[in-house]
């Protein structure tokens, strides 16, 4: 039979739905981050009768069917558009959007069974929880059992901009962001995905004189760490990067060695590689609570059963208060919705991801020619909401056009959002608190993506008895109560 075309806009056959439910994929939100599907100009509109008929066809559960979640704007809006209203006049926080709902669980029986019993429970499967399970898997630690309350890529590691840069300004995250550049780089090769890694650099725009300093002393910084990071003025930024107003900076800050990867088939590569040394990945699986004797989590509760433990991980990103809490701790951790947007696609002319500090704003183009850039916004109120605003469409299409005056007829296509997973101290929380089995590993605000690669690998080495490994000791959870928070690194948004 001749190929059947799913989805035009992504170029997506049958046969590839077909491989993806093969390969453990059992609701449309899944389906589409393992194909494509879906992810197109028309999102969704054109394929999602013929993908849901296949899948039904294939004894996916029919309540797991509902449409792709929506993704404003309605339909594509130039940026000049947007710059023209007013934000402080369009309503923030939760009333200015409503929030998403996870979509439908799939029916239990048709999702691979609890096992009992696990050595290690990792609670969430974001980059964290995968990555960990891998390199732990990779040690020969394989009775690991990865739970997520969502489907794969459900929380900000399937939401974020796939920027991985080692322009930080201290030792600490210099060194981790670095290691992680390195896996990054090798990814493709050792796990057999394609993450279109693309080293075009991060170029830092700093806008007054406190923000050239800042440059200055993380060049310096970084020349002693052996990077390649140059200072540039605002005609050397041109070279780098053509379309920029050269009125809008002072100086900017150049590494060609960072880049931008595509997040879910990073995801994807962790899960799948860990999943074939026999680790066990139960998506739609919501951990409820867990049962503490003698000072240690003897199960974790989830809404399928529980499961006797010997260790558990929570790595649940911006909901790891929340889980932290069912076991009776306390961690200092706020979520903060994020807000991203992708545009049309363009001719190529963005190498580099562009950031103009003190704004929050970046800039990035992808291998087909989109522009996706976010901004973080101060006004955004503690919460886990995920709906997406156009007060952020506003604030965003101003600073944007504020760098690149000439992006105005360009139009926005899709925006979405997910939360940052912030700390006092914009430091991570990592190692054992409460129950003497409980670890955490989260507060990697908005450069956790990054982080990840790097931090798993320390942490598996200390799970499997290899020692701590210094750069994790700093960032230990009772650090604040102890008084020691680490100086803070620069976030951007
Ligand atoms: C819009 C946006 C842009 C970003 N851009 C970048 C970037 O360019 N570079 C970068 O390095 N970082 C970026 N970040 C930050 C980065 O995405 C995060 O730091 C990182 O993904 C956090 O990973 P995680 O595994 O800790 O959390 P998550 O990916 O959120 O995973 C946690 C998981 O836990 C699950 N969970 C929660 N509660 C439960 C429960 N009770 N039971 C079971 N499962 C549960 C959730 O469903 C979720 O899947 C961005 C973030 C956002 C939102």
């Amino acid at each position: 039979m001749g190929r059947i075309l799913a989805c035009a806009c992504e170029d997506v056959d049958l046969a590839e739905i077909r491989r993806a439910v093969e390969d453990g994929h059992r609701d449309l939100e899944s389906v589409k981050r393992a194909t494509g599907l879906g992810t197109g100009p028309c999102q969704g509109k054109s394929c999602l009768a013929l993908a849901a008929r296949e899948l039904q066809r294939l004894g996916v559960d029919p309540g797991a069917l509902s449409p792709f979640t929506a993704r404003p704007p309605r339909e594509p809006v130039p940026l000049g558009a947007l710059a023209a209203l007013d934000p402080e006049l369009l309503p923030r926080g939760d009333r200015a959007a409503p929030p998403e709902i996870l979509p439908p669980r799939p029916a239990p029986e048709t999702l691979p069974s609890l096992p009992a019993r696990a050595e290690v429970v990792i609670v969430g499967a974001g980059i964290f929880g995968l990555a960990l399970a891998w390199e732990l898997a990779r040690r020969g630690t394989t009775d690991v059992l990865v739970l997520d309350q969502g489907y794969l890529a459900y929380g900000a590691s399937g939401r974020n901009g796939g920027g991985v840069r080692a322009q930080w300004s201290t030792p600490a995250f210099v060194a981790l962001a670095r290691r992680s550049l390195e896996l990054c780089r090798g990814f493709a090769a050792e796990m057999g995905v394609n993450v279109w890694f693309r080293p075009g650099g991060y170029l830092f725009l700093a806008p007054d004189r406190e923000q050239v300093a800042r440059l200055e002393r993380n060049a310096a910084l970084h020349a002693r760490l052996g990077l390649r990071t140059r200072l540039l003025d605002p005609a050397g930024a041109l070279r780098v990067a053509p379309r920029l107003d050269p009125s809008s900076f002072l100086a900017a800050a150049y590494n060609p060695d960072d880049g931008v990867v595509f997040p879910w088939p990073f995801l994807q590569g962790y899960a799948g590689r860990a999943g074939a040394l026999g680790v066990r990945l139960r998506t739609f699986t919501r951990v409820t609570g867990f049962e503490v004797s003698g000072g240690r989590i003897a199960r974790v509760l989830t809404d399928r059963g529980a499961v006797r433990c010997e260790l558990v991980v929570n790595a649940a990103g911006a909901w790891s208060k929340e889980v932290a809490a069912l076991a009776g701790v306390a961690v200092p951790n706020r979520p903060v919705r994020h807000e991203i947007l992708a545009t049309e696609s363009l001719a190529p002319w963005l190498d580099p991801l562009v950031s103009l500090l003190g704004s929050g704003l970046y800039l990035s183009q992808t291998q087909r020619g989109e522009l996706v850039g976010g901004l973080g916004d101060p006004a955004e109120p503690e919460g886990l909401a995920m709906g997406s605003s156009l007060r952020f469409l506003a604030r965003f299409a101003r600073a944007a056009l504020r760098i690149v005056p000439g992006l105005a007829a360009v139009k926005v296509v899709r925006q979405w959002a997910g939360c940052y997973d912030v700390t006092p101290d914009n430091g991570p929380i990592l190692g054992p608190a409460g129950p003497a089995n409980f670890h955490q590993l989260h507060g990697f605000v908005g450069h956790g993506f990054m982080m990840a690669p790097a931090v798993a690998e320390l942490y598996a080495d200390w799970l499997c008895g290899r020692g701590r490994h210094e750069l994790l000791a700093r960032f230990a959870p009772d650090r604040f109560a102890r008084g020691a928070a680490v100086p803070e690194d620069f976030v951007i948004g």
